[in-house]
């Protein structure tokens, strides 16, 4: 395979996966996410060149969940800059991403922005600063796509809410030990939000070219994020984007990436590409089943990671 022949090898990884048996179940804890076709599959990478290659179901939106935490990781660390980690650390947790028995030994700082209680107070941040966070945070999202068509899926924000004690606990917590100031119910309105907007393997990668870009929008001089916080969003995706399974991803797949329980997982090749899979069935840790062989096909096909 010529390895720039991206087409061919998404060609390749559709027929060799899709006909495979999943053992993963879709995830069922928020009664909207349980209703998704178990076998809905879709690929799409973009890469540098401002170049396509698709499969499957790549145009259809689906919830995106924790992939949002990146999201308003960059807006946080472009509005505080720095001193956002004084309140939330950088190490893999290696416990799940709803776990809160790490927050008793930390003093309530979380480990990382990318288990729960860490975007809880990054959501924290985020309404402190902002007098209409959801609004900001579409603003944001719509200046880095340039697609003003992303939005919230208000049933999947009300129905994550109508089940969400362990977040409540979560967010209660944290303010227990200081590090929640705003009040719980606005941070957690804002937190379902983020995690229920809808993009498609098409889109996902617009968004996130940006960092296989050293910051810069992709076709245009717009430097969007600084060189370092294009570094640490990539590193702490290389480290915690895959709850208690980041260490499995990068060495099957050797990319920086995010998953959610969605289903999907964006990954970055700096310099090279951006990616986003999609397929619901989640392995026992909560990662699309599908979507990480697939990118290890990629990887493999390509004989390129950022190893
Ligand atoms: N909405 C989910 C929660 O907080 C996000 C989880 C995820 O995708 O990891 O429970």
């Amino acid at each position: 395979i010529d390895v720039t022949d991206y087409q061919k090898i998404l060609n390749q990884i559709q027929q060799e996966l899709s006909g495979t048996k999943v053992t993963g179940r879709v995830a069922s804890y928020v009664p909207e996410l349980a209703k998704v076709p178990a076998d809905k599959f879709g690929m799409h990478l973009y890469n540098l060149e401002g170049e396509s290659f698709c499969f499957g179901d790549s145009d259809e939106c689906f919830s995106i969940q924790s992939i949002s935490k990146v999201f308003s990781l960059a807006l946080a660390m472009k509005m505080i800059g720095n001193t956002l980690w004084k309140r939330v650390g950088v190490e893999p947790s290696g416990a799940k991403f709803n776990s809160l028995s790490l927050l008793e030994d930390n003093f309530g700082i979380p480990r990382n922005p990318f288990i729960n209680a860490g975007a809880l107070v990054v959501a924290d941040v985020l309404v402190s600063y902002f007098s209409d966070p959801k609004a900001a945070f579409l603003t944001f999202l719509h200046e880095l796509t340039g697609n003003d068509t992303i939005t919230y899926n208000e049933t999947v924000a009300a129905s994550e809410k109508s089940e969400g004690y362990r977040n409540f606990a979560m967010a209660n917590y944290l303010k227990s030990f200081g590090n929640m100031k705003n009040d719980v119910e606005d941070v957690l309105d804002f937190y379902f939000h983020q995690c229920s907007i809808t993009m498609s393997c098409r889109e996902l990668p617009q968004a996130f070219i940006v960092f296989a870009n050293q910051g810069q929008l992709l076709g245009s001089d717009r430097q969007f994020l600084t060189g370092q916080q294009v570094k640490r969003i990539n590193a702490l995706m290389l480290t915690c984007g895959f709850y208690d399974e980041a260490g499995e991803f990068s060495f099957e797949v050797g990319l920086p990436g995010k998953s959610g329980v969605g289903g999907g997982i964006v990954a970055v090749h700096p310099g090279h590409y951006a990616v986003a899979v999609w397929s619901p069935p989640l392995n026992p840790k909560g990662n699309s089943e599908r979507g990480m062989a697939s990118l290890e096909r990629l990887t493999t096909l390509t004989g390129y990671s950022i190893f």
